[in-house]
């Protein structure tokens, strides 16, 4: 049946199927595309205009685009050359000069050129042999003089989008002045209504209109976004979290073994996520803090907290090898005998895992530490208080909703090394409360970065040999060759080898990849720790917090393979302890953006200024990309370029979903279906 459910009442979240020429197959094209509804489709906007300004010849530069419009002064004459290739040629007489017009392939344009015809061509001009090659011809003159042009996909073609979007603004005009953003909020910033935004958009009059409706358009966009991001914040508060009562004075005399003195920003940050964690409230919080600034002992203040108030704590982390420290760490950090730590991952044997999940619904567990093998159905708790989420810009949005499932409506803490840019922060961000540790423990010395050519890698070898004779212990890690993994592990096994020649037999070169069984992965990981071996040869595997205090070499192969987060991620593994450490980046990058990114590497050790740096070598479609935070991408505004409006809508979103009854003004129809919709999407997350 078209149309599914037939309705007496149109509506703006009317299927698309509703539109003449929408069939099952076309529908399903346009569901590629993101449009399911009327309002997906009218908010499917132009990503430019063709200006088909007129103009006359003797007014346009050469190589311009434009317009002529005219009288064919001659038969068209179509010649064709090459294989398949079809010109077709006429003259164009515009006032009182004659442009010689040409079409390559498209033979059927010679069809509808009529000698004294009048007619108008789009094309690029060439002044000095006055010929227009032409792009568009227009035989009437009401076709609009700014042409949208449509983001098309290949089943579903330009023309067919512009032809629906007619359709659906004529079949919908009525519905059209539903508001998205509040009257009060578009009188307070001269934005259009919906409606002209709307029309405005796909059928501008002129470039101003088209940019005034494209400034409203973006506010639209980031508005609903933002109010999207404010009402899951509300929604986490009204579920009731509990309150959870830690105990100060345990607080205080566990903080009292650490093996150091927690820094200022240590301190102020594991206030604000107790002081959260007491409130009633549920808490939502990312503690950002760049590499080695000690998260992993302000989580674990913070899980203690849980535990003193007879909770259970849990921290997640992205992959095995940090799982494991992290139980490691845990483990010295607490009194095995007051509590119990333990790890839950992919490869726990069935009977261990058994035990576990039991001793874990008993309460007899108080942290449990694993990978995503966390977040499964026969994971049950006894009473869980906090969840922690390590490294959390390498779970995926679906891992990160799914985590808000965990029993028990957990307090949440997720934990992140990649420095958002603050540019960026309230885009990703948006619905969490934000502590950052924007400081090192003290004694740590400056890591030296230097970038060498292919040919200065002898020496580079040489000087490391002279670190390992004082006893320091060195990371050399090999690029992922994307085409293979084999590759990649051949590549790292070869180091491996020539490595174990130059460093041999004094000294013990290890090698770690990701074909390893896990358990291996550990013993290496551990052995290394131990000093074992002086020298691990890694892929990137081993990129996420691992800590290995006396490590003060970080030698990189083909750096410019890497991006600058994942560099400074690496580079992170060292300056952990009291030793001078050293990063070496070997690379012959042959573009300038490699070129910029081991140029920005030297400049700078400080993760905030390489995420800015990274966002202007890259743009932010790439940082904000689902893969990496979550974010949706934006169709129409750009949240760095239009920063300050970005906040200006959160700021109104934060007012609007603080209005009572907000949902109930009818003005804002538009708004809250799209809400609605999102919601229950947000809501059903598998
Ligand atoms: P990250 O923030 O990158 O996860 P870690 O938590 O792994 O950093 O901490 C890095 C190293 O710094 C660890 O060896 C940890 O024990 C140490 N460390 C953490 N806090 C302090 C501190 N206040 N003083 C000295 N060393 C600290
Ligand atoms: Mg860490």
């Amino acid at each position: 049946m078209k149309g599914g459910v037939p309705s007496m009442v149109q509506s703006l979240m009317d299927s698309i199927d509703v539109l003449t020429g929408v069939g099952p197959k076309r529908e399903q094209a346009l569901n590629n595309l993101d449009i399911y509804t009327i309002e997906d489709l009218l908010m499917y906007y132009p990503t430019r205009y063709e200006d088909l300004a007129v103009k006359k010849p003797s007014e346009t530069a050469d190589g311009e685009k434009v317009t002529f419009k005219g009288v064919a002064a001659s038969e068209p004459v179509m010649r064709r050359f090459g294989r398949k290739k079809v010109m077709v040629t006429f003259r164009l007489t515009v006032e009182h000069e004659t442009i010689q017009v040409s079409f390559f392939n498209q033979p059927w344009i010679a069809q509808k050129i009529v000698s004294n015809a009048e007619l108008a061509v789009y094309g690029n001009y060439d002044k000095k042999r006055q010929r227009l090659t032409g792009m568009k011809l227009m035989l009437n003159d009401d076709e609009a003089e700014m042409q949208a042009i449509y983001p098309a996909s290949k089943e579903i073609k330009q023309a067919t989008i512009k032809e629906l979007v007619f359709q659906a603004l004529h079949k919908y005009a009525d519905l059209l002045d539903a508001q998205i953003v509040p009257k009060q909020i578009r009188e307070r910033y001269q934005l259009m209504g919906h409606g002209d935004v709307i029309r405005n958009m796909h059928q501008p009059s002129d470039d101003f209109t088209a940019q005034a409706a494209r400034r409203t358009a973006s506010f639209e966009e980031f508005y609903i976004f933002q109010m999207r991001l404010q009402l899951i914040k509300q929604m986490d508060r009204q579920n009731q979290g509990r309150a959870i009562k830690f105990d100060n004075d345990d607080m205080k005399r566990f903080i009292a073994t650490l093996p150091f003195e927690l820094t200022d920003a240590q301190k102020r940050v594991v206030n604000e996520i107790l002081r959260d964690m007491r409130r009633p409230q549920h808490m939502n919080r990312l503690l950002q803090g760049d590499v080695g600034s000690g998260k992993t002992v302000v989580s674990a203040l913070a899980m203690y907290g849980a535990i003193t108030a007879n909770m259970q704590a849990t921290i997640m982390a992205p992959t095995e090898i940090l799982a494991q420290q992290h139980a490691r760490t845990l483990g010295n950090f607490f009194n095995p005998d007051e509590v119990r730590v333990e790890l839950l991952t992919g490869s726990t044997k069935s009977a261990a895992r058994r035990q576990i999940l039991e001793d874990l619904v008993a309460g007899d567990i108080d942290i449990l530490v694993g990978t995503h093998a966390l977040i499964q159905p026969d994971v049950q708790f006894h009473n869980l208080g906090l969840a922690v989420i390590d490294e959390q810009h390498r779970f995926g949005v679906k891992q990160r909703a799914k985590l808000r499932e965990i029993g028990m409506n957990p307090d949440i803490l997720t934990m992140t090394a990649t420095p958002i840019p603050r540019t960026l922060a309230i885009t990703a961000y948006g619905e969490m409360d934000v502590s950052i540790i924007d400081q090192l423990p003290a004694g740590r010395k400056q890591i030296k970065t230097e970038w060498v050519r292919q040919s200065g890698y002898e020496k580079v070898l040489d000087f490391i040999k002279t670190e390992l004779a004082k006893g320091a212990q060195a990371y050399v890690v090999t690029p992922l060759i994307e085409e293979s993994e084999t590759l990649d592990i051949q590549n790292a096994q070869a180091v491996h080898q020539e490595l174990t020649e130059i460093f041999g037999p004094t000294y013990q070169v290890g090698l770690l990849h990701g074909r390893l069984a896990n358990q291996e992965k550990e013993q290496i990981m551990a052995d290394f720790k131990a000093n074992a071996f002086q020298v691990l040869v890694s892929t990137t595997v081993i990129e996420v917090g691992v800590d290995v205090p006396n490590a003060s070499v970080m030698l990189i192969l083909d750096a410019d393979r890497f991006g600058l987060s994942q560099l400074h991620q690496l580079r992170g593994r060292v300056g952990r302890g009291e030793r001078q450490s050293y990063t070496f980046l070997v690379s012959d990058p042959k573009t300038q953006y490699g070129i910029d990114r081991m140029e920005a590497m030297t400049e700078t050790t400080d993760g905030f200024v390489l995420a800015q740096k990274d966002l202007e070598l890259r743009g932010a479609g790439d940082i904000l990309g689902q893969r990496q935070s979550g974010v949706p991408e934006f169709k129409v505004g750009d949240p760095v370029r239009d920063l300050k409006m970005m906040t200006i809508a959160q700021e109104e979103a934060i007012e609007t979903v603080d209005t009572p009854e907000w949902d109930q003004n009818p003005e804002i129809a538009t708004l809250v279906e799209l809400l609605d919709e999102t919601m229950s999407r947000y809501r059903n997350f598998d």
